[in-house]
C-alpha cells in the first residue's frame, strides 16, 4: 500500500507545533509495518535541510490565478528513514512562510490554496502511484476537493485528519476561481461559499472519503455544540466515516538519561543546568518545579486560568517556568506577570521557540501543566510522562485519553483557575513522597510510541480501500 501524506510541516525539517511532530513520526512508523508513505510539504526558506541529500526531481506547471506557475519538486529522505519527502518550491507563494505565523507576501489561505493545487497536480502527475492521499488540517483542505473534481472515481482514496478544528483557513471565495473551480457547479462548495467566504477546513471535511481526529475523545467532542466550532452538524452527518486515532510521540526526539529509580538524582542535576541557563535563583533548586511548554494561544491553551494560578502557586515554595511563543498580547502579559515582585523571581517566562530548552525543561521539572480549554490530542503531556514529569491536565480530548488521575498525573474537571490551582496544590501535597515516586514510575512505563497508532492508521487505510 502506498500513501501520500500532505501537510504544512514535517519535523525536524519544518516544525511549528505538534502537527510537525506527527507528520515527522507517522510515516516512519508506517514504514515499519509495510505501509509505504511519502510526505509532501511546501519548501519554505527556513526548512532545515542541512545534512540532507536533496535533489531537484522535476518541475510542475501549476495553473493558478490566471497564469502558469513553476513549482520545483525537490526530493529527499526524512532523516533516519527511507521515507521519501517531496518539497514544493515556488518563489512567489512560499517566500517567508514556515515560521511562527506563516508571515508571507500572500495571504495564508492563498499560499495554501496554491499548495493544494500543486499537490493535486503532483498526484495527477504520479497517477496510479498512491492508493491513499492523507491530508492534514485546513492547510490541505482543498486537495481532496481538487482530486474529486479532476480525477473523479480515478482518484486515490482520501483521508482528512483534523488536528485542530478551531483553525479553519478562512479565505476569499475568489481563491476558488484562482484554482480553476467555477462556483455554481458543486453543491458542497456552494454551500461553503454561501456565507461569503471559503473555509478550507469545511472543504476537507465535506470532500474527503474519510475523516479522523487525533484522539478518540476529541472525535466525540467535536460532534457537540461546545467543541464543534459550528461544524458539529456537518460532522454528525458524516459520523459513520469519522473516527479518532491517538497520536504517538517520537521517542528518538526525546532522549532520557534516567529511569524512574534514578529520576530524583538526575532531575536535580538537570535542574541545576536549567536554573543556570535561565538565571533562576539557585536557592530555589530544591523547590517543586512546574512548567508550561506550548503555543501562546490564550483561547486553546488556557493561559487565562494559568496566569491566575501561577500567581497563587509561585507564592508557595514552588517555581514556575514557561516556554512558548504566539499571541503577542499574551506574550507581553505573561512577561509582565513574571516581573511581579510578589512572585520574587519564581516565575521564569521564556518567550522563544527552543527545542533543546524544551527537552531540558521536560527532564528537569516535576510537573507539567496543561490547562487547555480543548485539546485534540496534545503531545506535551505524553512527552512529559516519558521524562517522569507528572502532567496536570484539564479533562478534555487527548488529555483525557492519556492521563489517569492519581496514577500518571492529575486531572481536573472544570475549566477554571480554582480547579487548576487545586490540582497544582494536590501535586504539591505529594511532592517527594513514595506516592509521587510510584506515579513517576507509572508515567515512565507508559508506551506512547507511534507503533500502536500506525497500526490503527493502517487499518483505517485498509478499510477505506476495501
Ligand atoms: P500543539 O500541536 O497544539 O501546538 P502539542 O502539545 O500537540 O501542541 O505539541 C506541541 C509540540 O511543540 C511539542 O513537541 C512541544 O514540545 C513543542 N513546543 C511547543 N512550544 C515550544 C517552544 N516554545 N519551544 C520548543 N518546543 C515547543
Amino acid at each position: 500500500m502506498k500513501v501520500l501524506i500532505a501537510a504544512a510541516e514535517v519535523a525536524p525539517i519544518i516544525k511549528i507545533g505538534g502537527l510537525g511532530d506527527v507528520i515527522g513520526a507517522l510515516p516512519k512508523a508506517l514504514e515499519k509495518i509495510s505501509v509505504n508513505a511519502d510526505v509532501i510539504i511546501p519548501f519554505f526558506p527556513n526548512a532545515k535541510t542541512d545534512g540532507l541529500q536533496l535533489f531537484k526531481s522535476f518541475d510542475l506547471h501549476v495553473p493558478f490565478a490566471d497564469k502558469t506557475n513553476t513549482v520545483e519538486v525537490f526530493k529527499t529522505k526524512l532523516p533516519d528513514s527511507n521515507v521519501d519527502l517531496y518539497l514544493l518550491k515556488n518563489a512567489e507563494y512560499f517566500v517567508t512562510g514556515g515560521s511562527n505565523f506563516f508571515a508571507n507576501n500572500v495571504t495564508e489561505t492563498q499560499m495554501f490554496a496554491f499548495f493544494n493545487k500543486a499537490v493535486g497536480d503532483y498526484v495527477k502527475y504520479a497517477l496510479n502511484t498512491y492508493d491513499v492521499v492523507h491530508c492534514n488540517d485546513w492547510h490541505t483542505g482543498l486537495v481532496t476537493a481538487f482530486l474529486k473534481e479532476e480525477l473523479g472515481n480515478e482518484r486515490p482514496k482520501t483521508l482528512f485528519t483534523i488536528h485542530n478544528l478551531n483553525y479553519q483557513g478562512i479565505g476569499d471565495p475568489a481563491l476558488l476561481r484562482d484554482t480553476g473551480i467555477i462556483p455554481g457547479t458543486h453543491p458542497l462548495i456552494d454551500w461553503d461559499l454561501s456565507d461569503g467566504d471559503l473555509n478550507m477546513m469545511q472543504q476537507g471535511i465535506t470532500s474527503s472519503d474519510y475523516i479522523n481526529t487525533v484522539s478518540p475523545s476529541y472525535a466525540e467532542e467535536i460532534l457537540t455544540k461546545d467543541f464543534g466550532v459550528n461544524f458539529d452538524d456537518i460532522l454528525k452527518s458524516r459520523e459513520g466515516r469519522l473516527s479518532g486515532i491517538l497520536n504517538g510521540i517520537d521517542y528518538s526526539a526525546h532522549p532520557v538519561d534516567f529511569t524512574s529509580e534514578t529520576s530524583l538524582e538526575r532531575k536535580k542535576e538537570h535542574r541545576k543546568s536549567l536554573f543556570k541557563k535561565l538565571k533562576i535563583d539557585p536557592r530555589y533548586e530544591d523547590f517543586p518545579t512546574f512548567t508550561f511548554i506550548g503555543r501562546i494561544d490564550a483561547f486553546q491553551k488556557g493561559l487565562d486560568i494559568l496566569t491566575e494560578s501561577v500567581s497563587d502557586i509561585a507564592k508557595e515554595d514552588a517555581v514556575f517556568i514557561l516556554l512558548g511563543t504566539g499571541d503577542k498580547k499574551w506574550e507581553e502579559k505573561l512577561t509582565e506577570v513574571s516581573k511581579d515582585e510578589a512572585l520574587a523571581g519564581k516565575f521564569s517566562c521564556n518567550i522563544m521557540f527552543d527545542i533543546d530548552l524544551a527537552n531540558l525543561m521536560y527532564a528537569a521539572s516535576d510537573f507539567l501543566v496543561v490547562p487547555s480549554r480543548y485539546e485534540p490530542c496534545g503531545l506535551i503531556q505524553m512527552i512529559a510522562m516519558r521524562y517522569g514529569t507528572l502532567p496536570i491536565v484539564n479533562n478534555v480530548g487527548g488529555l483525557k485519553d492519556t492521563v489517569e488521575h492519581g496514577k500518571t498525573g492529575f486531572v481536573f474537571n472544570s475549566y477554571s483557575s480554582e480547579a487548576l490551582t487545586e490540582s497544582m496544590k494536590e501535586a504539591l501535597s505529594i511532592y517527594g513522597t513514595p506516592k509521587m515516586q510510584e506515579m513517576i514510575k507509572n508515567a515512565m512505563e507508559k508506551d506512547f510510541s507511534w507503533t500502536k497508532s500506525a497500526v490503527e492508521y493502517k487499518k483505517l487505510y485498509e478499510k477505506m480501500l476495501s
